[in-house]
């Protein structure tokens, strides 16, 4: 029997790191070095290994993450391969996962996947996740239900939708998890045991309102974040609204606390900000939904909400704002972001 084809594309990050001159450890493997470390691998799959960069996650950025989407696009296209495992840093994991799981038409596996303890370590975790990640990548009931389950990060055996994943602690290996919902699958005794399909309807209302999906060529603009805590003056937002180019950011996401529920004093501000660039309210906590007709009080979510406040729904705020940022970079007006967000509310 053939063995799938799947294409290991490296960006760096702790899965990728040598000894350093500092003491530390810096980036430095690459694809080939982290296929190597994984022996009896090649009897899985025939593995493509490219290395497209040798940065921590925290330097990448919109534009190479899309870079990646389209080389697994050519690829794909090319039918050059059944599946593609993106190695990287874990730090930004949960955001390139989920960006690319917005952009991606292909109907292949892509899994995403790195390390929490880097390779001069005992125990460096690396290596049992990328064997993981292969597998699933190469796994039939993956590549057959590819395109409704979305982009996976494969971390310590679970199986997690990049719409629902986060990184919950700094350090820990076991530090992934989908707080709202769980993982969607698991590895025992090295097979793939798939438990759930996630909701992608926001993915779904995506190809709608962009006849397919979305078209990322164009400049892609600034989205601010700003999470609340106790006491905000609101004087970044002030000084949003002072700057007659919002200081370059075309969108705000708001880090709101509870329900989605602002201080009493911003409601003027963001009411203002909303009338020039949109700005959406994402739950702080990380997971959960927002409400939307609960509470009244100046500030909270009913009121926010007719104040032309947007609702992420069950979107985490660092989420949200890619969501925001794939929808203005294609173009697509309020209304059908509206139609967008209300996926996920
Ligand atoms: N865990 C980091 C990453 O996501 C590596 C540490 C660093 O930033 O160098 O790549």
């Amino acid at each position: 029997m053939t063995k799938p084809r799947i294409a290991v594309l490296a960006l760096g990050g702790t899965i990728a790191m040598v000894k350093g001159d500092a003491g530390g450890v810096r980036p430095g493997l690459g694809a080939d070095d982290l296929v190597a470390a994984v022996p009896g691998i090649d009897a899985i799959a025939d593995l493509q290994a490219e290395t497209i960069s040798r940065i921590s996650s925290s330097d990448l950025t919109v534009p190479a993450v899309l870079a990646v989407a389209r080389r697994i696009e050519a690829l794909a296209a090319a039918g050059a391969i059944d599946g593609a495992v993106v190695t990287q840093g874990t730090d930004t994991m949960e955001e390139s996962s989920f960006l690319l799981d917005l952009v991606l038409t292909s109907s292949i596996p892509v899994v995403v996947t790195g390390a929490m303890r880097n390779p001069l370590s005992v125990s460096h975790d690396g290596p049992g996740n990328v064997l993981a990640a292969v597998r699933v990548a190469a796994d039939p009931t993956v590549r057959a239900h590819a395109h409704s389950i979305g982009v996976l990060v494969v971390m310590l055996d679970n199986i997690h939708a990049a719409v629902n994943v986060a990184k919950a602690t700094s350090t820990r290996i076991d530090a992934f998890t989908s707080p709202e919902t769980g993982p969607v699958g698991i590895l025992v005794e090295d097979r793939v045991r798939l438990s759930s399909v996630p909701n992608r309807d926001y993915r779904t209302a995506l190809e709608t309102e962009t006849d397919g999906g979305p078209d990322m060529t164009g400049d892609i603009p600034s989205v601010a974040l700003h999470t609340l805590a106790m006491g905000e003056s609101g004087g970044l937002l002030k000084a949003l609204i002072a700057n007659p180019d919002t200081l370059g950011y075309a969108g705000l996401v708001l880090g709101a606390t509870g329900g989605g529920h602002a201080p009493e004093w911003l409601v003027e501000p963001l009411e203002t900000l909303a009338k020039r660039v949109p700005v959406v309210m994402a739950g702080r906590m990380q997971a959960g939904y927002l409400l939307a007709k609960t509470y009244e009080r100046a500030g909270s979510e009913i009121d926010l909400i007719n104040r032309g406040i947007v609702s992420a729904g069950r979107l985490p705020p660092l989420k949200a704002r890619l969501l925001l940022t794939v929808m203005l970079t294609a173009g697509l007006d309020a209304e059908a972001q509206a139609r967008v967000w209300a996926t996920l509310n």
